[in-house]
């Protein structure tokens, strides 16, 4: 399969180093037959943009990076800026810091339990000791 280089030239005035796509001669981003497609991108682009600032309020700050990050590529995906295996490249990269954020948390809260058990704990010996101390060293009458 042989690769044909777009012919078009870009806003900057540098030569397009897009790949054409088949039957023409131009790549995604500079072909008129994808014209519609584009628009449709970039304006899922814009609702994207809109759904990350509502989804971010309810994220923790650490994965909000990583939000907008999987929906630029997503829109990359769609305007062909970058590889469908890239996209699901970043898309498993994106599921393991989520994963490894999860697990840090479960951690996190699984400790302070313990903690908080630890703490319960002392406080009933503490407790006891003094019931002891009370009960068993003073005499009654
Ligand atoms: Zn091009």
């Amino acid at each position: 399969m042989s690769t044909t280089i777009c012919a078009a030239t870009c806003r900057d005035g540098t030569p397009c180093h897009g790949r054409a796509r088949p039957g023409d001669d131009m790549c995604f981003v500079h072909s008129e037959t994808t014209r519609e497609r584009r628009a449709a991108g970039q304006a899922a682009g814009g609702r994207g943009r809109s759904m990350i600032a509502r989804t971010a309020r309810y994220l923790p700050p650490a994965l909000t990076p990583l939000l907008g990050s999987l929906v630029e590529a997503m829109e990359q995906v769609h305007t062909g800026a970058i590889t469908p295996a890239q996209g699901t490249a970043m898309a498993s990269l994106a599921s393991a810091c989520v994963r490894v954020y999860e697990m840090a948390v479960v951690e996190q809260r699984l400790e302070s339990l313990v903690r908080g058990r630890v703490i319960d704990a002392r406080a009933v010996e503490r407790s006891m000791d003094d019931d002891t101390e009370t009960s068993g060293d003073t005499p009654l009458d």
